[in-house]
């Protein structure tokens, strides 16, 4: 599959322009998967929104278009996070409800977009329903956003990338995840272990170091060693690969947080 976030704070932009950024960066990896597409967007109510939909992105493109009021496209916003996903399912058929971004709960707390399979979900799914929560997908992706709202209920004083980093200490397989939260407005936590991942910056002063700090890989690099190229210099577009996660549990069970 493919996923692709974006964090505008360099100028306002409308709610509309945000959207077709993101269905635009999905149209791009629609190659990668193409059975269903997803996005999470700011609310006009200070919560994530999402809209997801079964078939290609153009299915997704005209759902949008046929909500446009209820999504406040005019809407001018100074930050904003997005996260949209095309699905090639791995587990549970393609549905509105099996697409991404995959959430926490009804409030959408958190939410997911996921590229990969989580090997080790049954294990984990079975520790979070005798915790309470309660599953509406078939994907093994749904554990990943219940298991970061149950770590923040448990632990509320953790920042969004210590979060990340508890979540992926419980996941065998493979990976490469976009979050975003109501409690963490303004912020994308993004990582990996085995699947690509690409992070581009731009800005028209250096801003990038200081207001991206959400880009999370687990060896400690910020967002990304290696610079893969850099285009369009007047724009400062650049290009990082971000590196492997290290994170890797021997036993699951012991990292299962109680
Ligand atoms: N395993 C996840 C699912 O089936 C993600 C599949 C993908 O990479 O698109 O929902």
């Amino acid at each position: 599959c493919g996923i692709f976030a974006y964090l505008n704070f360099l100028s306002p932009k409308s709610r509309e322009e945000i959207i077709e950024l993101l269905i635009r960066g999905l149209e791009r990896l629609e190659y990668r998967g193409y059975d269903s597409a997803g996005i999470g967007i700011d609310s006009v109510t200070n919560g994530v929104t999402l809209v997801k939909q079964s078939g290609k992105v153009k299915c997704l493109r005209d759902k949008i278009e046929a909500q446009k009021d209820a999504l406040g496209f005019e809407r001018e916003l100074n930050i904003h996070v997005g996260i949209a996903h095309t699905r090639w399912a791995t587990h549970g058929v393609p549905s509105d409800i099996n697409s991404h971004p995959q959430r926490s709960d009804n409030d959408n707390e958190f939410v997911v977009v996921h590229n990969g399979i989580i090997t080790n979900y049954k294990f984990v799914k079975q520790f979070l329903v005798q915790k309470g929560h309660k599953f509406e997908s078939d994907t093994d992706t749904e554990v990943i956003a219940k298991l970061i709202k149950h770590l923040h209920v448990l632990h509320p004083s953790y920042s969004f990338r210590e979060l990340v980093e508890q979540v992926i200490q419980q996941l065998e397989g493979a990976f490469a995840l976009a979050f975003k939260s109501k409690h963490f407005p303004g912020e994308i936590v993004a990582t990996r272990r085995g699947s690509p991942l690409v992070v581009g910056i731009k800005t028209k002063e250096k801003l990038a170091s200081d207001h991206i700090p959400v880009l999370y890989s687990k060896d400690g690099c910020e967002f990304g060693g290696r610079t893969l190229g850099s285009r369009d210099r007047d724009h400062r577009t650049h290009v990082y690969e971000l590196p492997h996660g290290l994170a890797r549990t021997e036993s699951t069970a012991e990292f299962l947080p109680l």
